[in-house]
């Protein structure tokens, strides 16, 4: 298999562990799917968070004045991902905070973390907020794979289970990837090995996303439970 396989821990997250001289950041919670691996509960301001990550959702402003921190230390960061467990794409501060370090820093590199649901229609709001990148959370390929992760869906506003679920994911997913990388986004994939589910689905995935042109494929074990 061609490219960078590289171990890393976590679902629809980052690793473990900030990327070294990138800031991540989490802006929101809500999520327009369900995978069956998410434990979300609320929490007592009524926020959604996802088991072993905690409630950690910024506001713009926050974010804002912890990245020009940041960026004034001795090693300041070359790069910002908006990252899950929640969906970026679907939150209109992502764009707000995107446009505004685009202003501010435009030599930052800015990326996004999504599950793909919501990406064709949203790359040229993307590119035009200055983001650069997006990391693709990628967990099937086939139908089999596909209903066993996923419960449900919110799809033009409409909520859709089981089969129906998984076959517009997986439509969304892969369509979105070949259409960002076709816009000219540096296209990187994560893919959660879960056992007993999609173990056999792995090099599949990431030898099709490599063939569509994805820059970076990363697997990670997640040990989660499946409800
Ligand atoms: S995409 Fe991420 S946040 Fe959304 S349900 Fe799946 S694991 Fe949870």
């Amino acid at each position: 298999m061609q490219g960078t396989v590289v171990r890393e821990i976590g679902p629809c997250m980052p690793a473990k562990g900030p990327k070294k001289r990138v800031l991540q950041v989490r802006l929101t919670s809500i999520c327009n799917m369900h995978c069956r691996f998410c434990v979300r509960e609320r929490t007592s301001d009524g926020r959604e968070w996802r088991e072993g990550i905690g409630a950690t959702v910024m506001t713009v402003d926050a974010a804002t004045e912890l990245l020009s921190r940041s960026m004034g230390s001795p090693d300041p960061p070359e790069g910002v991902e908006i990252t899950g467990p929640g969906e970026p794409l679907l939150d209109a501060s992502t764009y707000l905070f995107l446009r505004r370090l685009h202003g501010m820093y435009p030599q930052l590199f800015l990326s996004v973390r999504t599950n793909g649901i919501l990406l064709q229609e949203r790359i040229g709001d993307l590119i035009r907020s200055g983001c650069r990148g997006v990391t693709l959370s990628l967990n099937a390929a086939t139908m089999n794979a596909g209903e066993r992760i996923f419960e449900s869906v919110i799809f033009r506003g409409r909520r859709y289970e089981g089969s129906d679920a998984a076959r517009i994911i997986l439509q969304q997913q892969w369509t979105g990837l070949e259409q960002a990388i076709e816009a000219g986004l540096a296209v990187s994939v994560q893919i959660a090995r879960i056992a007993r589910v999609n173990e056999e689905e792995i090099d599949r995935i990431a030898s099709l996303a490599e063939m569509i042109g994805a820059e970076r494929v990363s697997v990670t074990d997640f040990d989660g439970r499946i409800a």
